[in-house]
């Protein structure tokens, strides 16, 4: 095989309680990319449509990641990489994650599938810490695996595979303003009270178990962060509005997408989620900020061959 054409995903991290370490994977939204063997030596990004990102692959997060999978392999050939952005940069639904995730899977089929899925997470770890200034997983993960996943460490990387409730819808809204991902963490306290610290690890055991068991209601009373969400809402226009009008229209829960500003909420089956989008259209409408809503089955397969 010389050449490939992938789907890579939108994530979701965090996932309300489980700051850092959750995340699941969307597939109604996400970027085609194309890899292809060349004679030529190194890695070569060779288009870019969507959106303006550098092509220099040092500077790009799909070519660090590349070039940390070339380096190990070695080979005395290179690889083109055509990235087809759809996922805006920035959104906080793993954009930067889908092309570092993109081009190491692809080129791992290319070579005849030498690395496992936690050893393409180390890889695309090193793209992904171009855009953020640090390794984590929490998107990269369920774009490679798919479904829910829990980064249990990443020294050693160790990535738990979570089950997905299988009528599980998500619909995402994305305001369409700036938030920068260092002023998103900077907001953050260094410490949290343990009274705190008690109800979130509680929640995160309790959504864990809830997936695992199918129980949607239980996933629903689990869906609260009380240590980042608190903070970072502030920075995200209409976020209780939001959260109220999902609520009210039958969704489970919703949280902060990542370092937002996107905000997911979950549903129980596709005309809930639908009832939630149309709610949120009606009411963010009037707040004259430019928006986008994505409603997603949970994608359980993660990235793929197109
Ligand atoms: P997101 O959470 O949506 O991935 P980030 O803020 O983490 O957003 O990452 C976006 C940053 O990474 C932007 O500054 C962007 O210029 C940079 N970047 C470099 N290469 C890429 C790429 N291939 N895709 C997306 N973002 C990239």
């Amino acid at each position: 095989m010389k050449e490939l054409k992938i789907f890579s995903p939108a994530t979701v991290a965090n996932v309300s309680c489980g700051f850092d370490v959750l995340g699941f994977c969307l597939d109604s939204i996400g970027d085609e990319m194309v890899v292809r063997k060349t004679d030529k030596k190194g890695i070569h990004i060779t288009k870019i449509t969507g959106y303006d990102l550098p092509f220099d692959p040092e500077k790009n997060v799909a070519g660090v990641s590349a070039l940390a999978l070339l380096k190990d392999v070695q080979p005395d050939f290179g690889f083109e990489i055509e990235i087809y952005k759809k996922i805006k940069p920035g959104s906080g639904v793993g954009s930067s994650a889908a092309s570092a995730v993109g081009s190491v899977f692809a080129m791992n089929e290319i070579l005849g599938r030498p690395y496992n899925r936690t050893e393409l997470t180390n890889f695309a770890m090193k793209g992904e810490a171009l855009a953020s200034k640090s390794e984590h997983a929490d998107n990269i993960a369920p774009a490679i695996f798919g479904g829910f996943t829990l980064v249990k460490s990443v020294a050693p990387l160790d990535i738990l595979q979570l089950p997905t409730p299988n009528d599980l819808w998500a619909v995402i809204i994305h305001p369409q303003i700036e938030i920068k991902t260092a002023e998103a963490r900077a907001i953050l306290p260094k410490n949290i009270p343990l009274k705190d610290a008690i109800t979130q690890w509680s929640n995160v055991g309790s959504l864990v178990h809830a997936l695992h068991s199918n129980d949607y209601d239980l996933l629903s009373k689990s869906l609260t962060d009380v240590v980042v969400e608190p903070h970072r809402s502030k920075l995200i226009p209409h976020f209780d509005l939001i959260r109220e009008t999902v609520l009210k229209h039958g969704a489970l829960g919703c949280g902060i997408s990542g370092s937002g500003p996107s905000i997911f909420s979950l549903s129980h089956g596709h005309k809930k989620a639908q009832n939630v989008a149309e709610a949120i259209q009606n009411v963010f409408v009037k707040t004259n900020i430019p928006f986008e809503i994505y409603i997603s089955k949970i994608n359980t397969q993660g990235i793929k061959i197109l």
